[in-house]
C-alpha cells in the first residue's frame, strides 16, 4: 500500500519534563518527523524545579524550560508543543490528569503515544524512577485504557465535541524490556541539537555531548547499531 501523508500514523509523546523526550525518543522523533508523521509533544510539568540556582525563579524557569522544548521540537520537526502546566515533582496519576490527557488524545486522535515506562520500578537509576515519570507513564497508561476510548468515561468531554478516540500503539521509553531498537544513527547529531536545546539544564559539564554518545552506542550495541533508541511497545490492537 501506498502511504500517504493521511495514512501515516500520528505521533503523541506525553513526558513529564522538558528534556525527557529529547533523552528517551527525540532521534526516533526526527525520523518519523521526515516521513511525515504529525508529532504532537505533551509536556506534563514545565520543570519549574529543575535548578540549583537561587537567583533563578520557578516562573522564570518555567518560561525558559518552554522556549528550550520548543526549540528542540522545532529541530525535530514537530508540529506542536502543549504545556499543561502541572508543578514539578507533584505529579500525581489522578482525575485531573487523565481528564486533560483524554481531552488531547480525543482531539489529536494520534495512533502511537509514547511516554515513560511505568513498569520501571527497579529503583536502580534516579533520573528515570523520578516520581513525576512514574505518575505520568501511569495517568497516559490509564487515559488510553480504557478511558479515552470510552464514552461513558469524562461526558463532559463528549459535549465539548471530542468523541472517543483508541491509541493502536504505545511506545515506553525509559525501559529495562526494550523489544524495539530504532536504528538513529542518521540523525545522531540532530538528537545532540534537540538535547543541547535544553540550555538550563547543561550547566558547564563539557563531557555531556560523549556521554550521550556513549548512552545511545550502548544501547545499540545489542542490534549491531552505531547508536540506537530503545522501546517497549505494546500494540493494543486495531
Ligand atoms: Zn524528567
Amino acid at each position: 500500500m501506498v502511504e500517504t501523508s493521511e495514512s501515516k500514523p500520528r505521533v503523541m509523546v506525553i513526558c513529564a519534563h522538558p528534556d525527557d523526550l529529547d533523552f528517551g525518543c527525540s532521534g526516533t522523533m526526527t525520523l518519523w518527523a521526515r516521513e511525515g508523521r504529525e508529532i504532537i509533544y505533551v509536556l506534563c510539568t514545565s520543570g519549574d524545579k529543575g535548578t540549583a540556582d537561587p537567583g533563578i525563579t520557578p516562573e522564570n524557569l518555567m518560561e525558559m524550560r518552554e522556549e528550550e522544548q520548543r526549540c528542540s521540537a522545532a529541530n525535530v520537526g514537530a508540529k506542536e508543543v502543549i504545556f499543561l502546566r502541572l508543578r514539578d515533582g507533584e505529579v500525581e496519576n489522578n482525575q485531573h490528569l487523565r481528564r486533560e490527557l483524554v481531552r488531547l488524545i480525543r482531539k489529536y486522535r494520534p495512533h502511537i503515544v509514547l511516554t515513560h515506562d511505568p513498569a520501571n520500578r527497579q529503583f536502580d537509576n534516579q533520573y528515570l524512577c523520578h516520581s513525576d515519570h512514574r505518575a505520568v507513564g501511569e495517568a497516559v497508561f490509564d487515559t488510553i485504557y480504557p478511558a479515552a476510548g470510552n464514552r461513558n468515561f469524562y461526558p463532559e468531554l463528549l459535549l465539548e465535541g471530542y468523541e472517543p478516540h483508541k491509541v493502536s500503539e504505545i511506545y515506553f521509553f525509559g525501559t529495562h524490556r526494550p523489544d524495539v531498537w530504532v536504528d538513529i544513527s542518521s540523525v545522531m547529531e540532530e538528537k545532540i541539537a534537540a538535547l543541547l536545546c535544553h540550555k538550563s539544564q547543561l550547566g558547564s559539564d563539557k563531557s555531556f555531548v560523549s556521554w550521550i554518545r556513549e548512552r545511545f552506542s550502548q544501547l545499540g550495541k545489542p542490534k549491531g547499531m552505531k547508536y540506537a533508541e530503545v522501546f517497549r511497545r505494546l500494540n493494543l490492537g486495531p
